[in-house]
C-alpha cells in the first residue's frame, strides 16, 4: 500500500510519498500475519496513517533472505571496495532525498524541520564514514614460535539484526545499519512501532544504490510481535538495541535462552551536566538550555545544572527557559526549536515527573505544565531547590526538564553524579584545566563533555557504562560489534 501526503508549511512544500509494507528481499510483501500499526502526528494527536505491522513469521522469512543474501551476493564474497561503493550511494540517494526523510521525521516525531535536516546530514556522514572502513577491516599476523605463525581475520557475524527506539528513527538506524554492512553482515530493521515512516522512505532507496536484495530488510512491527522474534532467533547472530534499560534488560534475557547471540545495548541514561563556579556562565547556560531540550528529544536527560557560589542562580534560569519556550512550537513552521512530545503515553509520563516534583517540594522556576491544547506540547520546565533524594533527580524522564541542585565541592559533585545506576553521559563546565580533565576521568560515564553539551561525531565512540548499556557504537569501535576474530595457526 501506498501512503502520499502533500504539505504546504513555510519549512516544508512537497509531497511525502511511501509504501507502508514489509521491505524484504528487496520487495514490498504483505506479512504472514500483519497488524495494523496506526501512526500519528505528535504535534496534533491525530493519525496520520497507518502501516503493514509484521509477525514472528515475517522475521524467519527475513532471516532466510538475509541468510542466503550473505552466502551468495554480500559477505565477504564482495570485496570491501564493492561493499564500500554501495554505501556510498546509499548516502547520496539520502542526501538527495533530504527535506522528504527530515519532513518525515517531523511529520512522525515532532522534530522540528531544521533539526530534522541536521539529523538527516548525520545519517549521510555515517553511511560515508563506514563506506571508507569497508575495505580497511585488517587483523594483525603475530609471531608464535619457531616455524610458526599466526594472524587475526576480522570476518562478520552473518544475519544481523537492529531494533530502533522513536527519539531518532533514522539515526539510530544508520548508526547500525552502516557498520554492520561495510563489516559484511546483512541486516534485518525493525523500527519503533510510533515511527516507523522514515526508515520505510529509506527502504525505498536501498535497490537504487545498487545493494543486493536481502541485505537490507525493514520489518515494521511492535516489541512483542516482532522485536522478541528476533531477540529470541536461533539464527540471528548480533542484535544491536536502543532504547529502555527494561527492555534492553528483556533482550539480553532472549539471548541468553535462545542462542547465546551477541548483544550491544545503548539504554537510558541521566547525565550530569556539573557546571563550576569558575565556568563560562554565557557559554554553560547556553549548553544546559540546549541540553534541556535536545537531550529530551535526543538520548539523554540533563539531570544536574550546579553551583558552587550561587551565581547561577534562579534568574539565568528563567531566562533560559523563557527562551527556550519562545522558541517550543510546530515542527514544520521553520521557527521552532523544540517541538511536542512524542507520544500521549511520553506526555503523561513526563507531566508525571512534573507533578512529582511540584508535590516534593521543588520550586518551578519556568514551565511546569502543558503547552496549547492541540497535540503534545510540554513548556520546557525548570526545577530548582530539588534534593538528591527526589523523584526527579532519580529517574530518567526523558523530557524538557532541568533539575538543578547545588553543590559546594568538586568531592562532593563526583559523588552526586556517580549516585545514579546509569552512566551514559556526563558534562563539565569549567575554565580549569586540570579540574575538567580531573573530573572527567572520575565520572563513571561513556561520555565526558568538557565546555560543551550533547556534541555526538561520527568517527567518535558512544556508549554507556552501568545500565545505561553495553558496547560502543560509532567510530572504528563499532566495527568491532559486528566483526568476530578467527586466529589461524600456520606452521612453516
Ligand atoms: P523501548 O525500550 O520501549 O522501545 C525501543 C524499541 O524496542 C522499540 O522498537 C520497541 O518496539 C522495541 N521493543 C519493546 N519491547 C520489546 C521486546 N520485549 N523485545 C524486543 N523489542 C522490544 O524504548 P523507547 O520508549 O522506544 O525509547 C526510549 C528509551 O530509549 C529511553 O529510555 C532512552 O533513554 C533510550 N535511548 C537511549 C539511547 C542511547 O544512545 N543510549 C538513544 C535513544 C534512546
Amino acid at each position: 500500500e501506498q501512503f502520499s501526503l502533500k504539505l504546504d508549511t513555510p519549512a516544508y512544500k512537497g509531497t511525502l510519498s511511501i509504501n507502508t509494507g514489509l521491505f524484504i528481499n528487496g520487495q514490498w510483501l504483505k506479512s504472514v500475519d500483519p497488524e495494523k500499526l496506526d501512526v500519528v502526528n505528535p504535534a496534533t494527536g491525530k493519525i496520520i496513517t497507518s502501516v503493514e505491522g509484521g509477525c514472528s513469521k515475517d522475521i524467519d522469512i527475513a532471516v532466510d533472505v538475509a541468510e542466503k543474501a550473505y552466502k551468495t551476493t554480500w559477505g565477504l564474497k564482495v570485496p570491501g571496495s564493492t561493499r564500500g561503493q554501495m554505501l556510498l550511494n546509499l548516502a547520496k540517494l539520502i542526501e538527495k532525498n533530504t527535506d522528504e526523510l527530515a519532513a518525515l521525521e517531523a511529520l512522525n516525531c515532532g522534530k522540528p524541520f531544521g533539526q530534522a535536516q541536521q539529523e538527516i546530514a548525520g545519517c549521510i556522514k555515517e553511511f560515508k564514514y563506514y563506506a571508507g572502513w569497508a575495505d580497511k577491516i585488517h587483523g594483525k599476523t603475530i609471531e608464535t614460535t619457531e616455524n610458526k605463525m599466526a594472524y587475526t581475520r576480522h570476518e562478520p557475524y552473518g544475519v544481523v539484526a537492529a531494533i530502533i527506539p522513536w527519539n531518532g528513527p533514522l539515526t539510530m538506524l544508520s548508526w547500525k545499519v552502516a557498520p554492520a554492512l561495510a563489516a559484511g553482515n546483512t541486516i534485518i530493521v525493525k523500527p519503533s512501532e510510533l515511527t516507523p515512516l522514515s526508515a520505510l522512505k529509506f527502504a525505498s532507496l536501498v535497490n537504487e544504490a545498487g545493494i543486493p536484495p536481502g541485505v537490507i530488510n525493514i520489518v515494521n512491527g511492535t516489541g512483542p510481535a516482532v522485536g522478541e522474534a528476533m531477540a529470541y532467533h536461533p539464527r540471528i547472530r548480533k542484535l544491536a538495541f536502543t532504547g529502555s534499560t527494561l527492555t534492553g534488560r528483556r533482550i539480553q534475557e532472549a539471548s541468553a535462552k535462545s542462542n547465546l547471540k551477541v548483544v550491544t545495548l545503548e539504554l537510558g541514561g541521566k547525565s550530569p551536566n556539573i557546571i563550576f563556579d569558575d565556568a563560562n556562565l554565557e557559554q554553560a547556560i547556553k549548553w544546559a538550555s540546549l541540553g534541556i531540550l535536545l537531550l529530551a528529544e535526543i538520548f539523554l536527560q540533563c539531570k544536574y545544572g550546579l553551583s558552587m557560589l550561587r551565581r547561577l542562580s534562579d534568574f539565568w534560569f528563567a531566562a533560559a527557559a523563557h527562551y527556550l519556550q519562545q522558541n517550543t512550537g510546530d515542527p514544520f513552521s521553520g521557527k521552532a526549536l523544540h517541538g511536542p512530545q512524542m507520544s500521549s503515553v511520553q506526555f503523561d509520563r513526563i507531566m508525571g515527573y512534573i507533578n512529582s516534583g511540584k508535590t516534593d517540594g521543588a520550586h518551578v522556576v519556568s514551565g511546569g505544565e502543558r503547552d496549547g491544547n492541540e497535540g503534545y506540547f510540554i513548556k520546557p520546565t525548570i526545577f530548582t531547590e530539588v534534593k538528591p533524594s527526589m523523584k526527579i533527580a532519580q529517574e530518567e524522564i526523558f523530557g524538557p526538564v532541568g533539575v538543578v541542585m547545588k553543590f559546594k565541592t568538586e568531592e562532593e559533585v563526583i559523588e552526586m553524579a556517580n549516585n545514579t545506576t546509569y552512566g551514559l553521559a556526563c558534562g563539565i563546565f569549567t575554565e580549569n584545566v586540570s579540574r575538567a580533565i580531573r573530573v572527567a576521568h572520575a565520572l563513571e560515564a561513556g561520555t565526558a563533555w568538557i565546555n560543551n553539551y550533547h556534541t555526538v561525531e561520527t568517527m567518535v565512540p558512544f556508549g554507556g557504562y552501568k545500565q545505561s548499556g553495553i558496547g560502543r557504537e560509532q567510530g572504528e569501535y563499532a566495527l568491532e560489534n559486528y566483526t568476530q576474530v578467527k586466529a589461524v595457526h600456520i606452521n612453516i
